[in-house]
């Protein structure tokens, strides 16, 4: 296998783990015990050695991982990568249990800018987090993943809605209750029941769950030369993988961190999301002096990583003409001068030196006037932090729908990119 080949095996195994964002934080964890990074609950006290290598979670969902360098002030800086952990999906209900005509239906609420249009008719599957009370009284997490296909969202047939080419619209509310099977008269389904077996516990010891439907088609390289990678969640789990992965691998001396933050789908304001204290508190733990976190923050760079939307053959008017990005073609610094985007003039222009040095090429992304922009975790962290930041990541197509496509090529070009970023001696602010 070639070096591509490898990455993007461990990214699709990656994927295909991490349905939820509690998996995703659950597997990037493991990476990190598996690599003897240390694991430091926010609960106990921290003993941080020069050289230590740590990583801490919040809620289960959100992760924020280090390794520090020999100055222990941080006068160099801080090279920082941020991603997240969340997709849109469909999340399940607390009282969910519907019987229609016989049909046990799961009532569910839509989380974040979901595509729904591709949910049609999908094999899909439930997993997340549920809490339950131990034999001994505990409280514990537990997570679950079905695995197996439980539920469907029919379409309805195109001889009853001669129009759906035209003009079909979906009600979030009415149209995408999902089917879990068939009842006998009026019998209730059991969503606690099946959780309850699923964990081999009883029903009365299942308190609470945060569950979301997935598909179980399982992600894949796809293309006659296997030019594409196709799963669910690449926005934006690949950067999260991308990012653990850089600072694993890194050969640096300079202190280095990854922040994986939940909740950016709904706007990160959250006690584990980019708009709440998590990684200042982290920050804080490394650097207690108020001064030295100041300077440091000040000579410091945090790459926010995040998917872009490459240009599409079949809409190619969507885009701007001179900021096109192509599947395949490299990492792409997204740009919004009204600061959807944390890109500048400084921060892109030492991420395209690090470009050059590791010969990968970058491409652009700019919003038309026309229309609107998303935004990540970059202007949020710059703003709460102040810490000069650049926004980039892999061009996609299908952002938001439960199959998203990528280049094979672009995530290990990000990796090496990230590293450049993390062996980076010195100061990295620009003069
Ligand atoms: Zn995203």
């Amino acid at each position: 296998m070639t070096q591509a080949e490898t990455f993007n095996a461990g990214l699709l195994a990656f994927l295909a783990q991490s349905p939820t964002p509690f998996h995703a934080t659950t597997g990037l964890a493991g990476m990190l015990d598996d690599a003897g990074f240390e694991a430091l609950p926010e609960t106990a006290d921290w003993a941080l050695r020069p050289g230590g290598r740590y990583y801490t979670v919040r809620n289960g969902s959100s992760i924020v991982a280090f390794a520090l360098g020999a100055d222990a002030r941080q006068r160099t800086g801080i090279r920082m990568l941020g991603a997240h952990t969340d997709s849109p999906c469909l999340m399940v209900r607390p009282r969910p249990e519907a019987n229609r005509r016989g049909y046990f239906q799961l009532g569910v609420e839509v989380y974040g800018g979901v595509l729904l249009n591709p949910w049609f008719d999908r094999d899909l599957s439930l997993a997340g987090r549920v809490v339950v009370r131990t034999a001994d009284g505990a409280l514990r997490a537990r997570l679950v993943d079905l695995r197996r296909p439980v539920a469907v969202i029919p379409s309805l047939a195109i001889h009853l809605d001669r129009d759906a080419n035209r003009q079909r619209s979906i009600n979030p509310e009415t149209d995408i209750q999902p089917l879990l099977g068939q009842l006998a008269g009026d019998a209730r389904g059991d969503l606690r029941g099946l959780l309850a077996a699923e964990l081999g516990i009883a029903a009365d010891q299942v308190l609470d769950y945060e569950l979301c439907l997935y598909d179980t088609q399982a992600p894949a390289l796809l293309g006659l030369q296997s030019e594409f990678i196709a799963s669910a969640r690449l926005d934006n789990l690949l950067s999260c993988y991308v990012g653990i992965r850089a600072l694993i691998e890194a050969d640096s001396e300079e202190t280095r961190l990854v922040v994986c933050s939940d909740h950016e789908e709904v706007g990160s304001g959250s006690t584990s999301g980019a708009q709440g204290p998590f990684l200042e508190s982290v920050l804080t733990r490394l650097l207690p002096d108020a001064a030295d976190r100041s300077r440091a923050l000040a000579a410091s760079l945090l790459l926010s990583t995040d998917n872009a939307h490459g240009i599409h053959p079949n809409f190619p008017t969507r885009h701007d003409a001179g900021h096109g990005p192509l599947l395949n073609q490299g990492p792409v610094l997204k740009i919004n001068h009204n600061q959807r985007y944390a890109t500048n003039s400084l921060t892109a222009a030492r991420v395209r030196e690090w470009a050059r040095a590791a010969d990968i090429q970058l491409q652009h992304f700019v919003a038309r006037n026309d229309m609107g922009c998303g935004t990540t975790i970059g202007p949020i962290t710059a703003t709460r932090l102040g810490v000069p930041t650049l926004d980039l990541g892999v061009p996609t197509f299908a952002m938001h729908s439960i199959r998203e496509l990528a280049g094979a090529a672009d995530a290990q070009a990000l990796f090496l990119l990230a590293k450049q970023c993390f062996r980076h001696p010195g100061s990295l602010a620009v003069s």
